[in-house]
């Protein structure tokens, strides 16, 4: 059964969270952003809103919300600033690899925590030298006693300078690629760790960004979340639950990019009449507004089957891959329409423009997703269609121009290269269209099998 409607208590969620997101993100987003710092006020009201962390289960004194409530409420947050959306569910990725183990007592002790109090977790794979080949961490946990120590770096970590916890990936052995990546839910305040200075950005400015540095961090055996050869299947669960996630921050921004452009098309004029008069520039919003709908159906299908527990990476890596790239078509298409007042700071759509630009980046590239995808395809996709070469022979014009619907008691022969079909006892001495000598035809009815 398909439904795409939303619940009663569903479309109420939206509306608080819009109401949230109107009221104490969007009046202060492009203040934060210009003076590139993290307004961690917004994130506590989030937290006290219930927003944050909402996807905590409830057996943890969470709300147990799905992924399609995070999709509903993330929209409506990245709609007022995608930066600020980055940081407030920032928790959701880093507890995602807590959620995803087995480890009971991990949950018991920090899920109930942050469900209940004011803390941030961030989540850390990248590194100075990788971000895309996880495999290829170097950051190393040597393991002491029962313990291990953490040595190495994490770079890019939305939340590091200002979080708690961290769930971190680290390798036993650079060596060993995937089979030596662990996972440990580590605390900012051990000894050992220390916070490098907020990254500058392009865009995402209101997030805070920043490297961690591990020097012989002690890590307790209770905090160990994925024993080496264990981590590397982890962090992919954990992306293939957080990427539809970055589907909706970009359902939200470019959303609003068209919200902006709509309303400025009818207020302003050019060769007397207001743009919104011109079909061209009413095409391009309709585009834009398909490329919403659609990067929105998408990312709810996403999370809809990671909820049924149906969830493959494909749809994640589809509806991240399209969202994201659309939003950025769309933030680009609304900030044209504004033309050089888009180019301003004194409109939303620079900053946006800005913000978007990270989607195609983080939580797996563009072209991550397409690797993830084109592996499916010529690894494990099943084709209903017959191969080229098994294409059946049913219609076939004889030398008088008629057409006979069956090829019964006649010998089909198909030219390998160009798939033109030859009628008779034997090959043609080479194909009328592409010259491939006859010897190449290929038998294709009857089928050499079935010849009596
Ligand atoms: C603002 C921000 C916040 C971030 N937050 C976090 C965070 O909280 N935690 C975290 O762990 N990381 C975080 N990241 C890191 C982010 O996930 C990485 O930047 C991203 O995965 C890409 O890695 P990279 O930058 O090292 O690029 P690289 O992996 O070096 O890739 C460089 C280019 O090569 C392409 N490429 C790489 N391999 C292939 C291939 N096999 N085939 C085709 N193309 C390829 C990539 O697509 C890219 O275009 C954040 C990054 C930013 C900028």
């Amino acid at each position: 059964m398909l439904d795409f409607s939303l619940t009663e208590e569903q479309l109420q969620l939206q509306r608080e969270v819009r109401e949230f997101a109107l009221r104490e993100i969007l009046p202060l987003a492009w203040y934060y952003d210009e003076l590139d710092k993290i307004p961690i006020s917004v994130l506590r009201k989030a937290f006290e809103a219930g927003i944050m962390n909402s996807d905590i289960p409830k057996a943890y004194g969470g709300k147990g919300y799905g992924l399609v409530e995070g999709a509903i409420a993330v929209e409506e947050i990245a709609a007022a600033c995608p930066g600020l959306a980055t940081s407030i569910f920032d928790n959701s990725l880093g507890m995602a690899p807590i959620m995803l183990s087995e480890k009971e007592d991990l949950k018991q002790r920090y899920l109930v925590e942050i469900a209940q109090e004011f803390k941030l977790m961030c989540f850390g794979t990248s590194e100075p030298t990788m971000g895309s080949d996880v495999a290829g961490i170097r950051c190393l946990a040597t393991q002491d006693g029962d313990d291990y120590l953490l040595n190495g770096t994490k770079y890019w970590i939305t939340n590091g300078g200002i979080a708690d916890y961290m769930t971190v990936f680290a390798t036993t052995d650079p060596k060993l690629q995937h089979k030596g990546i662990c996972a440990f839910v580590v605390e900012m305040n051990w000894d050992g760790v220390s916070v490098g200075r907020a990254i500058p950005k392009m865009g995402q400015r209101c997030s805070n960004t920043a490297g961690v540095h591990f020097e012989n961090t002690r890590v307790p055996k209770e905090n160990v979340l994925a024993e080496p050869g264990e981590g590397f299947v982890l962090a992919m669960k954990t992306f293939d639950r957080t990427r539809p996630i970055i589907g909706s921050f970009g359902v939200g921004a470019a959303r609003s990019a068209m919200e902006f452009a709509l309303n400025y098309t009818k207020k302003r004029h050019a060769f007397g009449a207001p743009l919104a008069n011109y079909q061209a520039l009413q095409f391009k919003l309709a585009e834009m507004f398909m490329k919403v709908e659609t990067a929105r159906l998408l990312t709810w299908k996403a999370a809809a089957d990671v909820d049924q527990g149906t969830a493959t990476n494909l749809s994640a890596s589809i509806a991240k891959l399209y969202a994201t790239e659309a939003a950025f078509e769309v933030v680009d298409n609304a900030l044209q329409l504004f033309a050089g007042y888009g180019y301003t700071k004194m409109y939303p759509l620079e900053k946006l423009f800005r913000d978007v630009r990270l989607l195609r980046i983080y939580e797996g590239t563009s072209e991550i997703q397409h690797l993830i995808m084109a592996g499916h395809l010529f690894g494990s996709y099943q084709p209903v269609m017959p191969s080229l070469d098994e294409l059946p022979v049913l219609r076939w014009e004889d030398e008088s121009g008629e057409f006979h619907e069956s090829v019964e008691g006649k010998t089909a022969w198909r030219c390998p290269m160009c798939g033109y079909i030859h009628m008779g006892d034997e090959t043609p001495d080479h194909c009328p269209y592409c010259f491939v000598p006859g010897k190449g035809f290929k038998q294709m009815f009857p089928r050499e099998e079935e010849t009596p």
